[in-house]
């Protein structure tokens, strides 16, 4: 798709992890969504943290997603240091089956002026350094 939206090279996405976040970034290099909830009273929290911020609870809950979400808002960043060409829809999506929760990520493979708040997008996992995958999103007419 000419002028498409697309992500930074993977080569170029580098990650650490902790042991709050493993889990998630665990599941993706499995091509698994999933949130982290609360062990006690379900409250979803993402990103992920070591304490619910509702009932202070320890407990986690990670649910695994159906890869669905919607836009909550965006943004189109023309240009990236490296990347002067690059058209990136930055995201911030709401997660179903995760009330609550939030996931800032990238729409791919859109026209960008296409997209919109309350666009419904599907997960797709994509290779980045070290053995990782970072979930992506595409519209979802495409999937
Ligand atoms: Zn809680």
């Amino acid at each position: 798709m000419a002028g498409a939206a697309q992500a930074l090279p993977g080569d170029h996405v580098r990650i650490t992890t902790n042991p709050v976040t493993e889990p998630f970034w665990q599941a993706a290099k499995e091509d698994r969504l999933v949130a982290l909830a609360c062990g006690d009273c379900g409250t979803f929290r993402m990103p992920p943290t070591p304490y619910c911020p509702n009932c202070r609870s320890k407990a986690q809950n990670w649910v695994e997603l159906s890869g669905r979400a919607t836009v909550f808002s965006f943004s189109i960043v023309r240009g990236y240091p490296g990347f002067p060409d690059i058209v990136i829809a930055a995201a911030v999506l709401d997660l179903e089956g995760a009330p609550g929760a939030r996931l800032v990520s990238d729409i791919i493979e859109v026209d960008p002026d296409a997209v919109y708040i309350g666009m419904p997008v599907t997960v797709t996992f994509s290779p980045i350094t070290e053995g990782w995958k970072i979930p992506l999103f595409r519209p979802a007419e495409n999937s």
